[in-house]
């Protein structure tokens, strides 16, 4: 995430310096003399620095940049950059002070105020000024409406804040400037903000708010998982048993990875029903077009054990063991299995040479886009923030790099 910002920082002022380079006065009338404003830009200290910048040498960085500083006062994207600078290091006061009296420079021009307001709202962003952040980002889209900058912050402290409605306005927003090949990935947070909305009208009786809500987010997004779910949760809390099966049963078929969300909740209504085929065959389906699947393995395994055939589910349980060793919970049912089966001098033998070499790790739901590790699938990065980038190591390892962040 540092990384990203700062190279955003120099992005910014990069592009501010290309948008803007006509329109700068070369030289400018200073005690009664002629000064060379690009001087500073040209100065070995400025291009030194943001290529220490570059290699993430901050520190340094700072040292050149305000030498070059120092050489032209008036260096408007250099006082910009520092205070970014100042800012990443963590010494945010010192970054809010930087920008705010770039602020109050006289004639500044409005791109030049748009992107002093958009580094003091990250400032206060860093800092946790949420309601002067808001303020700024706010006033930067005063400015300039589709500065894609300010509404992504404006986006995420809204969510931070659980302001659901206001981050899924600010989305539409970002919707609408994307290009056409870029739609879907809206339409997906979209989905995610939608979801939001139902479960925060869930409370309410009757429910027709959040399952509109949650009829939306599918709408918006077909492979909308949470929507999914929570929509089947508040159909089989209504009794309505029915839909809530056929509303879960498209978890496998939109994401066969992630069909175990709703294992446990197929399985109980179909016992609820007398469906005693049903989810067995579902789990084989799924392993049937992906051998890899351990989850699926694991609860036929648990069913058939709860259903008095732990041989039949043992052959199933070591198989899942072979994809995932630590899973804890496969090798509980196998112990039920054991038990079941009087501990089978062959079959506890066949269960210690699988296990020998096995490699434990804990977390292996990864974050694609900044590698946050977490034990169970997040919806949302808790690091990056992002929606929807985690994937199951063990199972996704060779597709790993089909990977959109910038
Ligand atoms: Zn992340």
């Amino acid at each position: 995430m540092n990384e990203s910002i700062v190279l955003l920082s120099v992005l910014v002022a990069f592009l501010f310096g290309l948008a803007t380079g006509k329109a700068w006065e070369r030289y400018k009338l200073r005690e009664g003399r002629w000064i060379d404003r690009r001087k500073a830009r040209e100065s070995p200290h400025y291009i030194l620095g943001l290529n220490l910048l570059i290699s993430n040498q901050t520190d340094l960085a700072i040292e050149e940049l305000t030498t070059a500083a120092g050489i032209d006062a008036d260096g408007f994207e250099i006082h910009l950059i520092l205070g970014n600078l100042y800012r990443e290091k963590g010494q945010v006061t010192r970054a809010i002070q930087l920008h705010q009296q770039l602020l109050q420079r006289p004639k500044l021009t409005k791109v030049e105020q748009a992107y002093v307001l958009l580094c003091l709202g990250l400032d206060f962003r860093r800092g946790g000024f949420v309601d002067r952040a808001l303020e700024a980002f706010t006033e930067v889209l005063r400015f300039d409406q589709s500065n894609q900058y300010a509404l992504l912050n404006l986006e995420k402290l809204y969510e931070e804040q659980q302001q659901w409605q206001k981050a899924y306005d600010v989305r539409q927003r970002l919707a609408a400037l994307a290009d056409e090949p870029q739609k879907p990935k809206h339409e997906a947070i979209l989905a995610f903000l939608e979801t939001q909305l139902g479960l925060q009208a869930s409370g309410q009786a009757p429910p027709l708010k959040a399952i509109s809500h949650f009829k939306a987010a599918i709408d918006l997004d077909q492979t909308s998982v949470p929507a999914y779910l929570n929509l089947g949760d508040l159909q089989r809390q209504e009794g309505l048993l029915n839909e809530a099966v056929s509303t879960w049963e498209q978890v496998p078929r939109i994401a066969p990875d992630k069909a175990y969300l709703v294992f446990d909740r197929l399985e109980n209504v179909a016992t609820e029903q007398g469906h005693n085929d049903r989810f067995p065959a579902l789990c084989r389906r799924l392993i049937d077009a992906n051998p890899q699947d351990w989850r699926a393995r694991l609860a036929l395994g648990r069913h058939l054990v709860t259903f008095g055939q732990p041989l039949k589910a043992l052959d199933l349980l070591f198989e899942s063991l072979l994809h995932n060793p630590h899973a804890l919970a496969i090798h509980q049912v196998i112990w039920q299995a054991l038990l079941a089966l009087h501990f089978t001098e062959e079959l506890v033998t066949r269960y210690m040479t699988l296990t020998r070499e096995a490699v434990f790790y804990l977390d292996p739901h990864v974050c694609m886009r900044c590698r946050y590790r977490s034990t169970e699938l997040l919806w949302q990065c808790p690091q990056c923030h992002e929606w929807n980038t985690f994937t199951e190591e063990r199972i996704t390892l060779t597709e790993e790099s089909e990977d959109e962040s910038h």
